[in-house]
């Protein structure tokens, strides 16, 4: 009798067992799909045996075993017990969460279509069109028409940077007749080519460090500081893999990041295929991407934390830029950290892997300053005569501001206009004002499902809640005294947008946040605008701080910086240094020399100290010593065990059920459990949330304590709609 071991997406930690007369190891990695209780589903087959722990009359059997889709790599499903090890979560929804939505789904066959990439070319009566007149209204038609024209054809890859419009326009085209897809050849890049720079002594250095031994696991920290070119040594150890015939895998921490990485990599290897991943890709898109990696064609493997779970046959290099970013760890159901992953792959495949950031993670540099990760590092911008701004905080106590813009900023913007060149005032908070404050009683517009404040979204005349997302009308009068006099207290993003279009009405201001990227216009055609300098002005969040090339942007101002520097969270202070380097790191990348003025008013605090000095290395050994006064990682290892229910009640009693369970066991002397608090944001989404913080000196054991601890607390009843879940290294406290 074979059995095969199936990896089913079902939420308890096991394999599930069917009977596959035909079966042999070499199904390991294959798609199977079986019958569950009345459902049929799809699996990846982890092990095949001749073997049951069921009894025999018990066992089903299998549907059908996918032989025209290649396994899945040995390689990859061990990462997948790792993960599923490491994290506590249960094995099959590791296995199936990473795979693109098709092959989730039972008795998928591979469309013909999609093992080829396609592409769109004009027909005949389609090209009479396309030199016809196409109303000049009709703006997405008559640009993919003279694109058609123009290329010749057009791929996947080009329309959806176009517009989200763009597939539905082709299908419509089709219809018409006007248009046809073929099997496009292989791709051949149709850019022009830039000049390559010679590199710097210290990208050289780097360089040629990394490709000493690429055949060995090496984690390398790439410290550079912004603007000093780290990308040109991506791009430089990365064409000597490719020569081999090895794959290279980038990962970027945001969406937003990848058409320009994906835009500089194409143009320097227009000859290698090249596939992005990222939750903007349709289905088959991301199907097809995935094919071409695991099938060892695509030499480029571009993308976001999600794909770090492609299967890569020849992967020679794994690069993670933006190491230190929160984005690389999954803040739900499986919650794994892409970066400490791409480390782990790396191993496996006894390969290197390089972490850049200007700001590097503690966790990062504190490997890197013990010799367990080896440190590169870049201490001058890359361009000539490009010099790091200066740095300057604006003392808010003594300094007067009209709409949260000081004199000296105002004073700067003018200036930057004058000289025709860009500014960004940079403030992490979307919509008009945070507050809505009634100025009689003091009332304030809170969310019903949260513990939090409404936002004022004036544009929209509504009230916002950005954690659960409830939208109300803004109320006219106060709902407790009845005073019409409300009051939008503080100031986000629409509100300095308004403020500054009164200030410099001559100037072109362009607001970038969630909500304005959410509207018609694509990311892509905002960033074009910026770089063709039709913008004077930028407003924007944190979107706009990340890896961005503005090479006319000369200044910079921040504005309410100050609101995470006493935070609870002990990684607050980090994540806000980290971000200002970015922000900062913006200005004078080119020829000009760059200016950032921070508003804050604790310019005393050390926090700005080294931001002034843009010393990252100062702060880093600060942070580390406190780090290691208080115990907190990279000095231990943490947990969060979270509970939650409509009642708080509940959520703390499970936590202390979850603690009373724990101490039956005594030999754990080497964790520390805390107790049960409400969480942060107590109230989200109607759901009272509470948090048990577990600390251990190190990682072996508290893998040993939680893996015991998990299956006990599974044990437990859960009552009251209570849900609860295990995270290893949390990231947000
Ligand atoms: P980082 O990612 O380190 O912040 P980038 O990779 O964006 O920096 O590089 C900053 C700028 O320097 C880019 O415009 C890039 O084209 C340019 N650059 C990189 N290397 C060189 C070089 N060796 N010579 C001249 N310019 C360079
Ligand atoms: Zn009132
Ligand atoms: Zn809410």
């Amino acid at each position: 009798m074979t059995v095969i071991h199936v990896a089913l997406d079902v939420p308890i930690n096991q394999l599930f067992d069917y009977v596959a007369p035909d079966a042999d190891s070499a199904d390991i990695g294959r798609y199977a799909y079986v019958p569950f209780g009345n459902r049929k589903l799809a699996g990846i087959i982890l092990s095949v045996s001749n073997s049951s722990l069921l009894p025999k009359h018990k066992l089903k059997i299998v549907d059908q075993i996918n032989r025209e889709i290649p396994p899945l790599p040995q390689s990859l499903l061990e990462l997948f017990r790792f993960c599923s090890r490491y994290y506590h979560y249960p094995i099959g929804q590791v296995v199936m969460n990473s795979l693109p939505s098709p092959l989730r789904r039972p008795k998928y066959t591979i469309n013909k279509q999609l093992t080829q990439t396609q592409e769109w070319k004009l027909t005949e009566t389609g090209k009479a069109i396309a030199l016809s007149d196409i109303p000049a209204k009709s703006k997405a038609k008559r640009q993919i028409l003279s694109q058609l024209l123009e290329k010749g054809s057009i791929t996947a890859q080009t329309y959806t940077a176009m517009s989200p419009y763009c597939r539905k326009l082709l299908y419509e085209f089709k219809h018409l007749g006007w248009i046809q897809q073929h099997a496009a050849l292989p791709q051949k890049s149709t850019f022009s080519m830039t000049p390559i720079p010679e590199p710097t002594v210290e990208q050289t250095q780097a360089i040629t460090e990394i490709l000493a031994r690429t055949d060995t696991f090496i984690p390398w920290l790439l410290h550079g500081i912004t603007g000093s070119g780290k990308t040109e040594i991506y791009l430089r150890v990365t064409a000597p893999l490719l020569a081999q015939q090895k794959q290279v895998l980038i990962l970027v921490p945001e969406i937003n990041l990848t058409p320009q990485l994906e835009t500089i990599f194409r143009k320097r290897f227009p000859d290698t295929t090249l596939v992005s991943l990222h939750s903007g890709l349709n289905d088959s898109e991301r199907l097809q991407g995935w094919l071409q990696a695991q099938r060892g064609e695509a030499g480029i493997i571009l993308g976001t934390r999600l794909a770090i779970f492609t299967p890569l046959s020849q992967l020679g290099l794994i690069i993670i830029d933006e190491e230190h970013d929160h984005s690389f760890k999954q803040q739900e159901g499986l919650r794994y950290s892409a970066r400490d992953l791409a480390v782990y792959r790396a191993r496996q495949a006894n390969i290197p892997v390089v972490l850049g950031s200007a700001t590097p993670s503690l966790e990062s540099y504190h490997l890197a300053r013990t010799g367990r990760y080896r440190l590169l590092q870049l201490h001058t911008r890359a361009v000539k005569q490009a010099t790091l701004p200066a740095i300057r905080c604006i003392d808010m106590r003594i300094t007067s501001a009209q709409e949260g813009l000081s004199e000296p900023i105002l004073v700067a913007l003018k200036q930057s206009l004058s000289q025709k060149q860009q500014s960004l005032v940079f403030i992490n908070r979307r919509g008009y004002s945070p507050v809505l404050l009634c100025k009689s009683c003091h009332w304030i517009a809170t969310c019903q499902r949260c513990s939090s404040r409404m936002v004022v979204h004036l544009h929209e005349k509504q009230l916002r809640c950005h954690y659960c997302g409830d939208q109300q009308p803004i109320v006219s009068s106060c709902p407790q005294c009845g005073d019409p006099d409300m009051l939008p207290f503080g100031h986000g993003t629409q509100r300095i947008e308004s403020a500054l279009i009164k200030q410099f009405p001559e100037a072109s201001i362009l607001r970038i946040d969630r909500d304005s990227i959410r509207k018609k216009t694509t990311w892509q055609t905002m960033l074009d605008t910026i770089h063709r300098g039709e913008v004077d002005i930028l407003v924007g969040t944190q979107l706009l701080a990340k890896g961005h090339d503005f090479p006319n942007l000369a200044l910079v101002c921040v504005l309410n910086a100050d609101s995470s520097l006493y935070s609870t969270d002990f990684r607050a202070e980090e994540h806000l240094f980290a971000q200002l380097m970015q922000v900062a790191g913006r200005a004078g990348r080119a020829h000009i020399p760059g200016t950032v003025l921070i508003q804050t008013e604790f310019p005393q605090h050390p926090l700005y100290q080294s931001l002034t000095q843009q010393d990252y290395a100062s702060y880093a050994q600060i942070q580390l010593k406190e780090r290691k006064l208080a115990g907190f990682p990279p000095f231990s290892y943490l947990a969060m065990l979270r509970a939650e229910a409509p009642k708080l009640t509940d959520a703390l009693e499970f936590l202390h059920q979850s603690i009373e369970i724990a101490t039956i066991s005594k030999e754990y002397t080497h964790i520390q459990l805390f107790d049960p608090v409400p969480a942060y944001m107590t109230r989200l989404k109607g759901l009272e949330r509470a948090q048990l913080l577990i600390q251990a000196t190190s990682r072996k054991y508290l893998q040993i304590f939680l893996s015991d601890w998990h299956q006990r607390i599974s044990t437990l009843p859960t009552r009251n709609k209570l849900r609860w879940h295990l995270e290893v290294d949390p990231l947000t406290l």
